[in-house]
């Protein structure tokens, strides 16, 4: 039998199909004492050309094959009747599964050898294979010395360019490659004799070296692997590798170790910059949709296991639009740079704050115990955010909205939890913005249908389809026709008309009321001069509603009056209802607008005065012409003595002060009287007419016959 191997030694050979060196090289260093020669490729192709290798005894594949999968091959060659009784083992990672190994034994004379790979075990499969006792397996140990093993081993070392250090028993190297070598900036002579761990670590202990990782693997006889840490170049620098560790055995017996490793450098430095692009936002430095995704999942997990809450703070700033579009988008991005700044302030390292969108930006807090303390940190973002933005030397203030989410009560998921912090966001908003608000289930029915209607409400902007009516105003002494007051109205395509008391609202919170109060304002300016030509009155003027979010939309006189400009339409033929609330907020802000406006010539009114404020002190400080007394006091005249007695003191206060008063929401002879008594000045309301289309409107005003 003896005799029989021996004859047939040299011509054994074994194929051998692995991607990963340093699992090839084990083959050589495990059967080295066979008398076998292993033929290796590093990927299936190479194998199909490979394979009419004669005297082929046993074929390894590793199954993990990136262009070929090993099952295919291997199906391949027991197809090929050449082939048909060469062993198979696989390569596998050691959780394969179950049922994958099944499918493979289908195809007759299969073994499989896990990874990492054990010595006794492969040694044993191959003795098995090869039909014999352990003995005779000793002496052929004998015969295979007589190979040549410089060549197999030296020669290969040298060529590839993973660094390779065997070291012995007392960790004092006692060999390395060529590459091994450069990598460490060490001459072959001078590093033999050094110790590994002046390699791996020289920072730490003896004590701690002891312990490592390292050296417990390698006292075990186990292999380990490592893709993320770093090696000491001359004791003074350290570079990052990947590298395998193995033990080297001989009889069973561990001798000695060995490194594998690779400069991954260049690798890292590609990840990181990859890692920067993918994950944070180029501009803020803060981490971007993808990264909040990834965090808020993680954290989920994290949190179902511990049982702690996680929130979720969507935060949105407010009227950023108009700062981007009034100062342009390096305004906005300076902003967008502070604002990130204000917020990563305000939260502990451990927070996640992202930008995941123009200017929206999402937090995650996790450890957190209460909704309490959200809201304090809540506050706290809203009182960062009092402070001015300093851009290109302007002080400019800015607010946000936030709405939080709970995990686990708002969304058990990070898709449903961030779509209830959105949710709340949005109702933030609506409730007047620089606030914040936490989720409730009833806000997302509210916020499905205001954003049904504000798509719609894009599409009818686009398409002219928001339009102003005219309601006429009239000299209460006189009966001649003063002015008039423009209505929106949204005509749907069937031609129904929707009443801006639904539309309104929803374009102030979306942002969309800067858009219709210019397109009201253009298609009134068309109208000015024929009207106070047709009215035959020079004093003649239409008043726009103006909304408290336009009055505060950043350069607001100036874009008003350049749009004026243009299209030739004369400001003193122009009157602005403001309600007392929009005058309120931001009042310098305010104030300064309005001196521009009414410097120009366009008058400024008070609309549904009575139900705000009323603070007399604003009201002298303001630069107006007149109050109009709002239709709710008007309607009970004759019913209610209180409202009576408001509406006389407000034409009283109103000429006080030198202004101009109008009643709005007469309706009948009796209040028109009563107003008149009082010497109010002006009145508006069905009684005279209902809101009309423009060309009615005109014809109203040339046939002086209505009322
Ligand atoms: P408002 O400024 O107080 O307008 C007066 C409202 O009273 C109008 O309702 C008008 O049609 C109605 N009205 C006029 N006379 C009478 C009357 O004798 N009796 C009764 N019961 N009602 C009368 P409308 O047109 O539905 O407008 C509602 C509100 O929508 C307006 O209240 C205003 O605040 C807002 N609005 C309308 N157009 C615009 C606009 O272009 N821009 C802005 N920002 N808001 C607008
Ligand atoms: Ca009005
Ligand atoms: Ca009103």
């Amino acid at each position: 039998m003896l005799a029989e191997f021996g004859a047939n030694a040299a011509s054994r050979r074994c194929l051998v199909v692995e991607s990963c060196g340093t699992h090839r090289h084990y083959f050589h260093q495990i059967l080295d004492d066979f008398p076998i020669d292993i033929h290796e490729v590093t990927n299936a192709q190479q194998a199909v050309e490979e394979m009419p290798l004669e005297k082929l005894f046993a074929i390894f594949i590793d199954v993990e094959m990136l262009n070929m999968d090993g099952f295919e091959r291997a199906k391949n060659i027991r197809n090929n009747t050449s082939f048909q009784h060469i062993p198979i083992f696989f390569i596998t990672p050691s959780n394969f599964s179950r049922s994958s190994v099944n499918k493979h034994y289908e195809l007759g004379r299969i073994d499989f050898i896990t990874k990492p790979i054990d010595a006794p075990t492969l040694k044993n499969k191959i003795e098995i294979l090869l039909g014999m006792t352990l003995s005779t397996a000793i002496d052929y140990k004998m015969l295979a010395d007589l190979r040549k093993k410089e060549r197999s081993q030296e020669l290969m070392l040298n060529y590839i360019a993973d660094g390779v250090i065997g070291f012995d028993l007392n960790s004092k190297v006692t060999y390395a490659n060529t590459a091994a070598c450069t990598l460490l900036t060490i001459s072959k002579e001078n590093i033999l004799g050094i110790d590994i761990k002046d390699i791996i670590n020289p920072t730490v202990s003896d004590e701690v070296w002891q312990n490592s990782d390292f050296v417990q693997t390698f006292k075990e006889g186990q292999c380990n692997h490592c893709d993320d840490t770093y090696f000491w170049r001359q004791k003074s620098y350290r570079f990052p590798v990947e590298f395998t560790q193995s033990s080297v055995y001989s009889d069973d017996e561990v001798v000695g170790g060995m490194l594998v490793f690779q400069d991954i450098t260049e690798r890292k430095e590609m990840a990181k910059e990859l890692l920067k692009i993918a994950k944070y936002d180029q501009l803020t430095g803060l981490a971007n949709r993808t990264l909040y995704w990834e965090f808020l999942e993680k954290a989920i997990e994290v949190a179902k296991r511990k049982q702690e809450n996680i929130y979720v703070l969507f935060i949105d700033l407010d009227r950023f639009k108009d700062i981007n579009d009034s100062m342009g988008h390096d305004a906005g991005d300076i902003l967008l740079v502070q604002a990130s700044e204000r917020l990563k302030g305000v939260l502990r390292s451990a927070d996640l704050v992202s930008r995941v969108g123009g200017d929206e930006f999402a937090v995650i807090l996790h450890h957190v115990e209460s909704d309490h303390f959200v809201a304090r940190v809540c506050e706290k973002i809203l009182s960062e955010f009092e402070h001015s933005f300093k851009v290109f030397n302007n002080n400019t203030y800015i607010g946000c909205s936030i709405g939080v989410s709970r995990f686990p009560t708002d969304g058990e998921n990070a898709g449903l939890l961030t779509k209830a912090a959105d949710t709340a966001m949005y109702s933030a908003k609506a409730a007047g913005r620089n606030n914040y608000k936490f989720f409730q289930n009833k806000m997302h029915e509210h916020v499905t249908r205001q954003l049904l209607i504000a798509n719609e409400l894009r599409a009818a902007l686009y398409h002219h389809r928001i339009i102003p009516y005219f309601q006429l105003k009239v000299d209460i002494n006189t009966g001649f026709y003063v002015g008039a007051e423009a209505l929106a109205r949204w005509v749907k395509p069937d031609n129904d008309l929707v009443s801006p008391g639904v539309f309104i609202p929803v374009a102030e919170e979306t942002g969309l009321i800067n858009s219709i109060g210019k397109e009201i304002l253009m298609q009134v300016g068309k109208i000015a001069e024929s009207s106070f030509l047709a009215a035959k009155n020079s004093d003649f003027r239409i008043a726009v509603n103006i909304s408290a979010k336009q009055l505060v939309e950043a350069n607001f006189s100036y874009n008003i009056l350049s749009m004026f400009d243009h299209n030739n339409i004369d400001p003193k033929h122009i009157e602005f209802e403001l309600t007392e609330t929009s005058l309120m907020q931001n009042s310098r802000q305010v104030s300064q607008e309005l001196y521009c406006l009414r410097k120009a010539g366009i008058h400024i009114s008070i609309d549904d005065f009575g139900t705000g404020y009323s603070s007399l002190s604003y009201i002298k400080n303001l630069p107006l012409d007149t109050l109009k007394i709002d239709q709710s006091f008007v309607r009970d005249i004759g019913h209610d003595a209180n409202d009576e007695k408001i509406v006389k003191a407000i034409i009283q206060l109103a000429h006080s002060l030198d202004l101009n008063v109008i009643a709005e929401g007469v309706e009948s002879k009796l209040q028109l009287e009563f107003l008149k008594g009082l010497g109010c000045d002006q009145a508006q309301g069905f009684l005279f007419s209902k809101p009309v289309p423009s060309a009615q409107f005109l014809s109203q005003l040339q046939h002086k016959d209505v009322g």
